[in-house]
Order: structure tokens, then sequence, then C-alpha cells
């Protein structure tokens, strides 16, 4: 058993030292993903759910690693976030989103993900007022992605950026809700536009009381502050059926639509809106 032991430290040791390698690999390859042009925008149409109309889309990271290939954003999101990459990466998105969006003929909303990280930088509402003066995109057509968890560190210092960010005209939706450390102090406090119910609880809306349960009072929250309430991951009729029913706002997730090239939606930025 002591052989056994020393031997199961080695390998241990082996893989501890390989995760390490690992981790400090990608650190090192993210900081030069832009520049060699390996990030690119993923799009996922956001629909009204009455008439089901598009009225945006949701910018989503890929990065195509030019060894690794595809690595998921929930991968390397992360590390970017504790390397401080994530800043020029998230300037990045933003930009590139925005100037995505003003080309469009049709005035639908552009939905960008923003990480704690960006919040907490001094020059963040700067930055996308930058942007949006550089790219001509009407302020009120982007919406900033934000989740209850990235407000947790500075209440007071996030609600002052989150203020000037409203002051600008920009929109902001709560990510994610129901995950985390959700408060419904939360919602009153912060200047939120819009409340994006999480996918995990869509999933089993049809087969589990308590996730419909869940799902009908966000839907009354909202209702009750007067906010839309976006589902995001609807994947089946019947998920889309029960939000219809009880009048959801907007819906979001592969059965309206896989987050995909930009080109593959060329009908409705460019002409209908309707599908
Ligand atoms: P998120 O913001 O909650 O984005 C929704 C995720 O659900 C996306 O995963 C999307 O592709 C996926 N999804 C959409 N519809 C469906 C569906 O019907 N079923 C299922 N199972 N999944 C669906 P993705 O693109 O892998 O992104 C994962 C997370 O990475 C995002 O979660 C977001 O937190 C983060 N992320 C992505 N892009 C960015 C970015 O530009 N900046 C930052 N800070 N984070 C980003
Ligand atoms: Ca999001
Ligand atoms: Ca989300
Ligand atoms: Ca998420």
């Amino acid at each position: 058993a002591k052989t056994e032991g020393r031997a199961t430290y080695r390998f241990f040791e082996a893989e501890m030292g390989e995760a390490v390698r690992d981790r400090r690999m990608l650190e090192h390859d993210l900081r030069h993903a832009i520049a060699g042009n390996q990030m690119k925008l993923a799009y996922q149409p956001q629909e009204d759910i009455q008439n089901g109309t598009v009225i945006g889309f949701e910018a989503l990271l890929r990065w195509a690693h030019p060894v690794r290939g595809n690595v998921p954003p929930d991968i390397f999101i992360p590390v970017a976030e504790e390397t401080g990459a994530i800043l020029d990466i998230g300037e990045w998105v933003l930009r590139t989103a925005c100037q995505e969006a003003a080309s469009w003929k049709q005035p639908l909303t552009i939905a960008v993900n923003v990480s704690a990280v960006q919040i907490y930088h001094d020059n963040f509402v700067a930055i996308v007022h930058e942007i949006l003066l550089e790219t001509g995109l009407p302020a009120h057509r982007l919406e900033l992605e934000i989740t209850e968890t990235a407000l947790i560190r500075d209440f007071d210092r996030a609600l002052s950026t989150l203020r000037r960010i409203k002051a600008l005209g920009v929109h902001i939706a709560m990510d994610d809700f129901g995950t985390g450390y959700s408060s419904l102090s939360n919602l009153r406090a912060f200047p939120f536009d819009k409340i994006k119910i999480d996918g995990s609880f869509i999933k089993s809306v049809n087969t589990n009381s308590q996730a419909a349960a869940i799902v009908r009072a966000v839907l009354g929250l909202g209702r009750g502050l007067g906010l839309p309430v976006l589902a995001e991951g609807v994947e089946t009729e019947a998920e889309l059926q029960f939000l219809r029913d009880e009048s959801c706002d907007e819906v979001q997730g592969y059965l309206l639509g896989r987050p995909a090239h930009i080109e593959h939606f060329l009908d409705i930025t460019q002409g209908k809106t309707t599908t």
C-alpha cells in the first residue's frame, strides 16, 4: 500500500505539473489570440415570443486555437478574467459587435456579455462611450448582459458604473437570473432593463414542477417590476408553448436559432425582420 501511495502521489504530481503547464500555455495563447485573428463572434437571435420577430442578437465569443481547435468560452473566459486579458478581449468584443450591428439595415439590438473585471475597471464607461461614437451605433441598440455575481464585489461601485452606462442610453440585462447569488433586492437597486432567466430552468419546465414554478415566479416578478423577461436555452416546442402560455416576453435558444456566423442571418439583418 505504501508503494502504491507513492506511485499515486507521483502520478498526481505529474498531472499537476501538466495542468499548470497547460494553464500557463492557455494564458500565454490568450494574450495573442486577438492579434492572431483567432477570435470571432457568433450571433444568436432573440425573438419576441408573440409574433416570432427577431428583435436582436446576442454576441458570443468563439476562439479557434491554432492547435487545440475550438476552446469553449466557459473554459477560456475565467482564465482571461484572472490574467486581465479579458480587458482587451472584452473591448474587442464590444467594438466588433457594435461595428457589426451598426452595419445592419434593421434597427435590431445587439447584446454583449460583460465581465465583472470590465465593470470594475476605471475606463469601462469611457470605452463604451468611445465605441458608440466610433461605430455610430445608437446607444439604445446596445444591451450589456451582466450577471448578478458581477455586482457583489462592490455594490456601490457597480451601481455607480451601471448608472453612468444607463445615462449613455445603453440598456442593461441581468443575465443568468436564478443562478448564483440571486437577490430580489438587486433587481430593484440596479437599473436593469431586462431579466434573462437561465436556461437551466427552461430545460426542465415541462418535467419538473419546481422549475415551472420558478419560471412562473420570475415572470411574475418581471411583470410586477415592469421588466421584460427573456427565457434562454429554449430547445423544444413544448418549452416555447409553456413560455407563451405564461406570457414570457422574449425567447432565445437552439429552437429559434443556434449561435452562428452573422452571414447566416443576412435576411434578418439586411431585409425583413420576420422569419
Ligand atoms: P451565457 O451568456 O449565458 O450564454 C448562453 C450560452 O448558452 C451560450 O454558450 C450559448 O451558445 C448557449 N445556448 C444558447 N442556446 C442554447 C440552447 O438552446 N441550449 C443550450 N444547451 N445552450 C444554449 P457559449 O457561447 O458557450 O457561452 C458560454 C458562456 O461564456 C456565456 O454564457 C457567457 O457567460 C460566456 N461568454 C460568451 N461570450 C462572452 C463574451 O464575449 N464576453 C464574456 N465576458 N463572456 C462571454
Ligand atoms: Ca449572456
Ligand atoms: Ca445567460
Ligand atoms: Ca451562463
